[in-house]
């Protein structure tokens, strides 16, 4: 009898699938406790915003119909707050959406990607899938090395991941690094600059990618409504990029990718700036209030640029997740990342991160 798993193509046979974070309806299940609290996927602790609220109670009404399609209103919308033409835009189900068209339109078997040690777990997926060999560059201080990555570039390079803010470890390279690195990319190349936290940095430091099209046709930017925005039930992301990218991605992505709750919600977000002034500032302050314990704990942590931290227990990380979870507390192992000491904490509201501070001092007083 044939093996089913050996009739899939060679990179999916040896895939290992994405690891999300553990629902909250599970736990309950599983431990028989409520008031569960989830730190454990970098998403909005205030939720959704009012007026994308607003914009899915009205759009209900028309769900027997299919979207649109091309997502005119939204890439508009997007064109107009970024300067750019709707044609520079590509939308997808979840920023993951438009890393995987980039695979999937640009990468064959026969090249190489590169991303850095501890960078976002989504990159040897869409990687692998496609059969394309990964080269993983060792990372710095858990940051990305871009002159390594740099010296890793050959003739069968196509695309080069980066993420900035990184997930999980937080690091932000600076703007002229990462200038100066995609102009050192031969024109082969693609630039995969991944700013999911984007709207996190964007308040304390100047962020000029966007403006970094103009001269590199070879760039990608991917933004995301799933973390500022508080959409990421919804699934929306985006890219930014030269119009032929746009047109390529645009031929590989299905007809309707996004919903059409997701499309008239996400465009009423990018017009509720509170609602990301009051998210960035529960940010700020949570972040404040988590590596304070930390401190007074003696724990150290991975300066973070994102809505989430990862901190050292010195000890495996994976039994004090479990001890947590027990404690109803939902925080990110990220063994996989390389990182077994840490767990990746997301920032919640005062709350929940002081309910978090509680069950971790708790756990490691007694161990
Ligand atoms: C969360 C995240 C994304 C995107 O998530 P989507 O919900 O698919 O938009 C992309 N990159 C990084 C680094 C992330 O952490």
């Amino acid at each position: 009898m044939t093996n089913i798993y050996s009739l899939a193509v060679e990179g999916v046979q040896k895939l290992i699938p994405y690891k999300a974070g553990k629902p909250i309806e599970e736990l309950e299940r599983e431990l028989g406790i409520s008031n569960i609290i989830k730190l454990a996927s970098n998403e909005n602790p205030l939720g959704i915003g009012e007026k994308a609220c607003a914009a899915i109670q009205n759009a209900i009404a028309d769900l027997a119909l299919y979207p649109d399609g091309s997502g005119f209103d939204l890439k508009n919308a997007l064109a107009k707050k970024y300067a750019l033409t709707s044609e520079q835009i590509t939308l997808g189900n979840g920023s993951n959406e438009i890393l995987e068209l980039v695979a999937r339109a640009f990468v064959t078997p026969e090249n190489e990607v590169i991303f850095s040690q501890h960078a976002f777990a989504v990159y040897p997926i869409v990687t692998q899938a496609v059969g394309a060999k990964a080269v993983v560059t060792p990372a710095i201080n858990y940051g990305h090395d871009l002159n390594a990555m740099l010296a890793s570039v050959t003739a069968k390079t196509r695309v080069v991941f980066i993420a900035n803010p990184n997930n999980p470890t937080g690091t932000l390279l600076k703007q002229e690094a990462v200038e100066h690195f995609i102009s050192m990319l031969p024109n082969h190349v693609l630039c995969v600059l991944d700013e999911a936290y984007f709207e996190f940095v964007s308040q304390t430091e100047s962020v000029d990618s966007v403006s970094w099209l103009q001269q590199f046709p070879n760039l990608i930017i991917t933004r995301t409504f799933s973390k500022a925005y508080g959409l990421a039930g919804l699934r929306v992301g985006y890219s930014l990029s030269s119009v032929e990218i746009a047109d390529l991605l645009n031929r590989v992505r299905q007809p309707f990718n996004n919903n059409s709750l997701a499309l008239v919600a996400a465009e009423a977000a990018l017009n509720d700036a509170e609602h990301v002034r009051a998210t960035v500032e529960n940010n700020a302050l949570g972040m404040t209030q988590l590596t304070d314990d930390f401190k007074e704990l003696g724990l150290t942590w991975i300066p973070s640029a994102g809505n989430f931290v990862s901190v050292d227990l010195r000890q495996e990380g994976l039994p004090i997740y479990e001890k947590l979870l027990r404690k109803g507390v939902i925080v990110r192992p990220v063994g996989v990342y390389e990182m077994p000491n840490f767990l990746r904490i997301s920032v919640g509201t005062p709350t929940e991160n002081a309910k978090f501070l509680t069950a971790l001092k708790e756990v490691l007083a007694d161990v």
